[in-house]
């Protein structure tokens, strides 16, 4: 039993964030929170005192853990970052112990920056996914994650045939899916619709809907990409059009990005309940345009928030956060009317990082709150003092804009105390 004591940062909904000073959160023995209570505990052994806040842990919706030694290398468009970054960052996994050692080094990096959980794309190689897992199993990581899939325009080394690749896939997903008492999850990921099959996409597909494991893939990165997609699939309408003939429309699917996406498609994404990730960093550092954020959330879509490493360059979410807002805030700047564009606030954003994202991922009866029965993933940090006399408003602003990866000072999942 574990005991943390500070005030207690959480939104309550995606326009309201609550701060409750001088409360107590105890995590019980079976990795849940126990009680959320007023007032100062008597036990000796209290993490925090009046200093420190308690929030629930960041949830980061897509990255590419073969590039997290791939960070902030600029000057490539999204073209060119596949063939000099994407694909040699992945080759490297045909050795497994290169993945497992790079993989002890992304949970340590993700979970120093207050990250409890990722959805994540792996290497297309099957014995390096499996190593992987066995690291976040090990580490104590809340993941999804999967191995790469595509059999076609991409590097030989990386592209297996489509059978191949969804037995191994399916092998993955019935060892890792569901373990460590529901911590992991198995994903299928069809890189693109241009480095996929039918088959492939189709199979990938069926798998996760037979398997009840989630799909990730990208749509609608950037202009360029729309264009490839297009002359791949000339009788489509659209990349969301091809994703929902191959079936890969779905309330467990994770689409990266969605810079570009009309009205229908914008409509069709809502309708069929997939969540949309946010990916506002990257999309500026490989400079694939502006997600217009508030219109896509007027559409009904589910939005979550990715990093997007290695295409985003910082793993440290509340820095997505403030891009997110910033996005939306350039976007209304040059808005016509000027200022018609309204911008998601500071509490939306804690809301994307938490308990809304754990929404979008089909967890919110897991994590993303600290409330009792749910699993114990939150942070102790240490923010600057001033903040504390600001009016609560203020506060969850301030926090927002001021919290930086040196001011985490516990990591818990599942209530044990993984890092920093
Ligand atoms: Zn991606």
């Amino acid at each position: 039993m574990q005991t943390l004591y500070g005030t207690l940062l959480q939104p309550s909904s995606p326009s309201e964030c609550t701060v409750a000073g001088n409360t107590t959160v105890r995590l019980g023995e079976d990795g849940k929170i126990a009680e959320v209570a007023p007032g100062r505990p008597a036990a000796d052994d209290v993490i925090g005192d009046e200093g420190c806040w308690i929030l629930p842990g960041f949830i980061d919706a897509h990255l590419h853990l073969p590039q997290w030694d791939r960070r902030g290398i600029d000057g490539l468009g999204l073209s060119d970052w596949h063939q000099r970054i994407v694909y040699p960052a992945e080759a490297r996994f045909r050795d497994s112990g290169f993945a497992e050692a790079l993989a002890e080094e992304f949970v340590s990096g993700v979970i120093s920056h207050g990250t409890t959980t990722v959805a994540a794309f792996g290497s297309p190689f099957s014995a390096a996914t499996d190593r992987v897992f066995a690291v976040f199993a090990r580490r104590g990581l809340r993941a999804v994650y999967g191995r790469m899939l595509n059999d076609m325009n991409c590097p030989e080394e990386l592209s297996t045939p489509a059978d191949q690749a969804l037995d191994e896939a399916r092998e993955l997903a019935a060892r890792w899916h569901g373990a460590e008492n529901g911590r992991l999850s198995y994903a299928f990921c069809p890189r693109t619709p241009v480095c996929c099959s039918e088959k492939l996409m189709r199979g990938a597909a069926a798998l996760a809907g037979m398997l009840d494991c989630y799909i990730q893939s990208h749509a609608g990165e950037s202009a360029a990409e729309v264009s490839a997609v297009r002359e791949r699939f000339p009788d489509n309408l659209d990349d969301i059009d091809v994703y929902a003939e191959m079936g890969l429309l779905t309330s467990r699917t994770l689409l990266g990005h969605g810079v570009v996406l009309s009205r229908d498609e914008r409509k069709q994404v809502a309708e069929t309940q997939t969540t949309l990730v946010h990916c506002p960093t990257a999309n500026i550092f490989l400079e694939c345009g502006l997600m217009d954020y508030v219109a896509h959330r007027g559409a009904g879509i589910r939005i979550v928030l990715g990093s997007s490493i290695a295409g985003g360059p910082d793993p440290f979410m509340p820095r997505v956060a403030v891009t997110c807002i910033e996005t939306a805030k350039g976007l209304k700047i040059h808005a016509i009317p000027r200022g018609a564009q309204q911008v998601p606030t500071p509490a939306e954003a804690w809301w994307l990082l938490t308990r809304g994202a754990a929404e979008g991922l089909g967890m919110a009866g897991r994590v993303g709150l600290i409330e009792p029965g749910l699993e114990a993933d939150c942070l102790v940090i240490r923010p600057e003092k001033w903040i504390a006399e600001l009016p609560p408003h203020e506060q969850v602003s301030a926090l927002l804009y001021t919290i930086r990866p040196r001011q985490i000072e516990h990591v818990f999942i599942a209530g044990h105390r993984v890092g920093p």
